[in-house]
């Protein structure tokens, strides 16, 4: 029986470690895969902003899920102390004793294990197979491996493949920027957008692509208009336009549920409806759709909130509240009615002009429909009339031929 031990920081794992393990088990053939990631990496200092060992467990076991008989191994997770590979191999041996143990290393792991704790003891317990992290490198690799072989009596594997050229600490430093998606599985990715962990912000190609899967077909045009105009005011307002985009993506997030969709959202993330809600349902997916994108996608305070906020505006609304409000309410799909070319001019003059104008112009229609109006429309845009008055602006009138 072969056993292939893989063991790392996986902090997180990454396509580089995925390509190193699947060359070794096709060279190799073991029996069984383990990656085991480390408690305390004994040889460097974890980064500051690693998650929970739990996490990078989670997210070891999804990389492992990748790789067709790789299993995680919580081993050096239990230990306490330095997670020493040597006290890692004598605990394989003893689980499998007639086993030929072969640990898995990247060039880095190869060129140092001299200074490791016990290098003879590993190399006694166990065979070394190594695998490249990047090309130009092969002649040391061959020179150390056969200085091991002379040495230490080791046996050294070393492994042939395309590498691929990416390091745990370059995806930690791309992911706040929206990037390194292509570094990771998916399913490694999703897991760190929803939990967003390594201050993590979601690339927009994927969020779109796993956002709109949540929209009825007829609404996705509204959305990408609404992300449009979102950036565009973002721009013009000097907000933060990928964090605009991102709300804008997410604000329709549960539209397409009925009232007893609504209903279960509103259970599963404890909301509970007031009776303005109860008795327009269409007002619930402001609310059921901020703690829809903060648990499925992560969606951090400041962006759940621009969701939260889109239906009904709030006084004292936030850059990114105002701007996805208004964005929702004039963007180029929306069919045309009373003053929307006023509310789409006034947005890139006076914010709060363009919101006062727009909450005005709702209660107008809502109280010519006869349906009730939720008190935070009328209190918003109250609030917003008198910050007007403060600035001794006068509300914008609509143009009569803006119908
Ligand atoms: P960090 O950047 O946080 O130091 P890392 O990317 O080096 O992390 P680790 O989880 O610490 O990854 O490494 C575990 C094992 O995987 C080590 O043996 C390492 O040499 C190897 N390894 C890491 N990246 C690659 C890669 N791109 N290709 C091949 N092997 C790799």
């Amino acid at each position: 029986m072969r056993v292939l031990i893989y063991g790392g920081s996986f902090n997180p794992p990454h396509l580089g470690h995925i390509r190193s393990v699947r060359t070794a088990i096709a060279a190799l053939e073991p029996d069984l895969t383990l990656l085991i990631p480390a408690a305390i990496p004994p040889h460097k200092q974890l980064a500051a902003e690693t998650p929970a060992q739990d996490d990078r467990f989670h997210m070891t076991g999804l990389a492992a899920g990748q790789i067709p008989g790789c299993e995680t191994s919580d081993i050096e997770l239990g230990r306490q102390g330095p997670s020493y590979t040597s006290d890692t191999l004598r605990q394989m041996h003893e689980r499998y004793p007639a086993a030929e143990l072969v640990f898995l290393m990247g060039t880095d792991m190869l060129l140092t294990i001299e200074s490791w704790h016990e290098p003879q003891t590993i190399m006694a317990l166990s065979s070394l197979a190594v695998f490249a992290r990047e090309t130009g490198r092969e002649g040391e690799i061959e020179a150390q491996a056969a200085h091991l072989r002379e040495a230490y009596g080791a046996t050294v594997f070393v492994l042939e493949g395309e590498p691929v050229t990416v390091s745990s600490t370059q995806i930690r430093a791309l992911l706040p920027k929206r990037q390194g998606r292509e570094y990771l599985p998916d399913s490694v990715y999703g897991y760190i957008i929803r939990r967003r962990l390594y201050g993590a912000r979601p690339d927009l190609d994927w969020l779109r692509e796993r956002a709109y899967a949540y929209l009825k077909p007829t609404r996705v045009e509204h959305v990408r208009g609404a992300e449009a105009m979102a950036r565009a005011l973002a721009r013009r307002w000097g907000a933060d336009e990928s964090d605009a985009a991102e709300a804008a993506i997410l604000h329709d997030c549960t539209k397409k549920y009925d009232r007893d969709g609504q209903l279960r959202i509103c259970e599963k993330y404890g909301i509970i409806p007031d009776k303005w809600e109860l008795e327009n349902d269409r007002l619930l997916h402001a609310r059921t759709g901020a703690a829809f994108a903060a648990d499925e996608f992560g969606a951090p305070e400041h962006i759940a909130s621009a969701i939260r906020w889109h239906t009904t505006g709030r006084p004292g609304m936030t850059l990114l509240e105002k701007i996805v409000f208004l964005a929702d309410a004039i963007e180029e799909s929306r069919r045309p009615y009373p003053a929307l070319e006023t509310i789409r001019r006034t947005a890139f003059e006076d914010l709060d002009a363009a919101l006062e104008l727009c909450l005005r112009r709702t209660l107008v229609f809502l109280q010519e429909q006869g349906e009730p109006i939720h008190p935070n429309t009328a209190r918003t845009r109250e609030y917003y009339l008198k910050k007007l008055e403060e600035k001794g602006a006068s509300p914008v009138e609509w143009a009569a031929q803006d119908q």
